[in-house]
């Protein structure tokens, strides 16, 4: 059992900045959960307490059940990458990945007593490593894809493959959990998408339990199962990413994790479907009710329509509009259109030949009900 719990963690600095209150975490064994929010929210500082860098001011950590709050780091088993990759210079791609067990070996007595220097026998052990060593790191670095660059130095790798080499160097120790702060903050963003996919495709291979820590909800959103939703030092919201998309708890966290459109709206009545929602300068009927008659009315991109003004159509939620502006996204066109009081974004897949509605031009948008979210 390799999950990891956190218990009403709070952790101040210098008795006096907040970094953690009252945060609680249970991430399951095989779980990848990211941890997600703006910069200064505390996503750091929670790794920290987790791989024993930092001490909780109070609150406990579980990592396989047992509470590691007085385990120092090395006894953690946790294996950590972090943006910047630290890899030690020196050595190249073989001896990176194999340090660390090479100096496993050495603490388990592994190493012969005749020679003085520790870094002499390092370095020895490392250019002439047991053949167990070899088979683990030849494995790890096979599974990020590197197997042929093992006599490379570090310096003449690209980012994205020292970013390969930190993750080979941590999976190697075969940590119980995988501690991953923005590791991929400093590619290119085609080269995010892929190794995305690689530490995901890995991960899974692998099944350790992974937190990942980002401020990017594209990155948060694509690759876990589970996203905490973070914010000066406390969960706001912990759900899948399915959940968080279509159940965000408050405009923070709808704002948050995509593109959204978000009004104050009142309830003007309540139906058997759901109800009635007067925004600034136009109704909207909703799927969903709530008790309180003021609330946040969220409608993502994808939620509406948009059509020329003398489109026949036939919808129960339908508002005249302006197009503001139109933008090609790929697939999609979105549309900015200034409805009442308010600009939405819109986001219609792009079906080729479609008239394509021009800035100025009077539309209708409709607005599927149960995409009418209340928070
Ligand atoms: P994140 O990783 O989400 O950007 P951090 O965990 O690094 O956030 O920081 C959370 C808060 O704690 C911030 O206000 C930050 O300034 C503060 N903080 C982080 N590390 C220290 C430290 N060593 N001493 C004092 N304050 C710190
Ligand atoms: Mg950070």
């Amino acid at each position: 059992m390799s999950g990891v719990v956190v218990n009403n963690l709070i952790k101040k600095y210098n008795n006096d900045v907040t970094a953690l209150n009252h945060v609680n975490i249970d991430i399951k064994e095989g779980e990848f959960f990211a941890l997600l929010g703006p910069s200064g929210c505390g996503k750091t500082t929670t790794m920290r307490c987790i791989a024993g860098f930092e001490t909780p001011t109070s609150g406990e950590i579980f990592i396989n059940g047992q509470v590691v709050n007085h385990v120092p780091a090395n006894k953690r088993n946790c294996g950590m990458v972090f943006q910047s990759y630290a890899l030690f210079p020196h050595y190249n791609v073989f001896e990176n990945v194999a340090y660390g067990l090479t100096i496993r070996d050495f603490y388990q007595g592994g190493f012969g007593t005749k020679v003085s220097s520790f870094a002499r026998l390092l370095s020895r052990r490392l250019a002439k490593p047991p053949k167990h060593i070899v088979n683990k790191v030849s494995e790890a670095l096979d599974y990020v894809e590197l197997g042929h660059l093992a006599e490379r130095g570090t310096s003449e790798l690209s980012g994205g493959q020292q970013q390969r080499v930190a993750l080979a160097r941590a999976l190697v120790m075969e940590p119980s959990v995988l501690l991953m702060d923005e590791p991929l903050s400093n590619l290119d963003k085609k080269l995010r998408n892929t190794m995305r996919t690689t530490i995901r495709r890995i991960q899974q291979d692998v099944g350790i339990t992974t937190i990942f820590v980002t401020h990017d909800q594209e990155e948060a959103m694509s690759m876990a199962d589970r996203v905490a939703v973070m914010k000066d030092g406390e969960i706001i919201q912990n759900a899948t990413p399915t959940e968080l998309y279509s159940h965000p708890v408050n405009p923070f966290v709808a704002d948050f994790v995509g593109s959204s459109n978000l009004f104050q709206g009142t309830i003007v009545e309540r139906t058997t479907t759901g109800s009635v929602i007067q925004i600034d300068g136009f109704v909207l009927r909703s799927g969903f009710s709530k008790e309180a008659n003021d609330m946040n009315v969220l409608i993502r991109p994808e939620g509406m329509n948009v059509y020329h003004k003398d489109t026949e159509i036939n919808h129960v939620n339908i508002i005249e509009g302006k197009v503001l502006m139109h933008t090609y996204l790929g697939p999609n066109i979105r549309y900015d259109v200034k409805v009442g009081a308010h600009e939405v974004g819109i986001e219609k897949i792009y079906v080729p030949g479609e008239r394509v509605l021009t800035n100025g031009e009077d539309v209708k948008v409709t607005v599927d009900p149960e995409r009418v979210l209340l928070i």
